[in-house]
């Protein structure tokens, strides 16, 4: 889907389909640099770090394994409480690996905090962190986000696997949404 097919749900447009990959094209050279010679194992959350997973696992160079959780924070409305409770686990046992974490967006950071206290817990050898996106202005915790896209204004973005509403996933590229469509 294009920013013409919801032209008019959209108020401004951040990133198109061409500099998202470019910047996953940057960060896999990176990632190949730290990792070569080890097989990571790529960790995607579900459901809006799709994207980024199909595109950064076909970039990179080295050889990868991917698994998926689904995480579901707890909050009142639409703010992350960091009390996070597993929807769907690994298949994999961590002992040993080195892991990547691989997000669409960091807003508050408290899933990805937590997240990453949970993975190291299993006994990972590493545990790195690669996200497309970052508001730094919502940011409530410090993550340390080893492999960082684009920081954006903290705005409610949609495209490139984020939704509002489980609609706007397959939009090639990332834009704001316009807040008629949420009010
Ligand atoms: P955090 O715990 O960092 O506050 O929450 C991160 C999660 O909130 C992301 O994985 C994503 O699911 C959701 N989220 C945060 N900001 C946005 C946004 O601007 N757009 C969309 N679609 N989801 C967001």
């Amino acid at each position: 889907m294009e920013f013409s097919d919801v032209e008019n749900d959209i108020a401004e447009v951040l990133y198109t389909e061409q500099e998202i990959h470019a910047k996953i094209a940057e960060l896999s050279r990176r990632i190949e640099v730290d990792y070569a010679g080890e097989k990571v194992l790529l960790v995607g959350v579900l459901r809006g770090a799709v994207m980024v997973m199909a595109d950064l696992a076909r970039e990179l160079t080295i050889p990868i394994e991917m698994d998926w959780m689904a995480v579901s924070s707890y909050g009142s409305g639409t703010q992350s409480s960091g009390v996070v409770r597993i929807l769907k686990d690994l298949d994999t046992d961590l002992h040993g690996r080195h892991v990547l974490i691989v997000e669409d967006i960091i807003d508050s950071g408290l899933t990805l905090s937590w997240l990453r206290g949970n993975l190291e817990s299993r006994g990972a050898a590493s545990v790195e962190i690669c996200a497309l996106l970052r508001k730094p202005e919502a940011a409530k915790v410090v993550v340390d986000v080893k492999y960082e896209g684009f920081q954006i204004p903290n705005a409610f973005v949609v495209g490139y696997g984020l939704d509002f509403a489980e609609q706007y996933r397959n939009l090639r590229g990332i834009a704001v949404l316009a807040p008629h469509v949420y009010a």
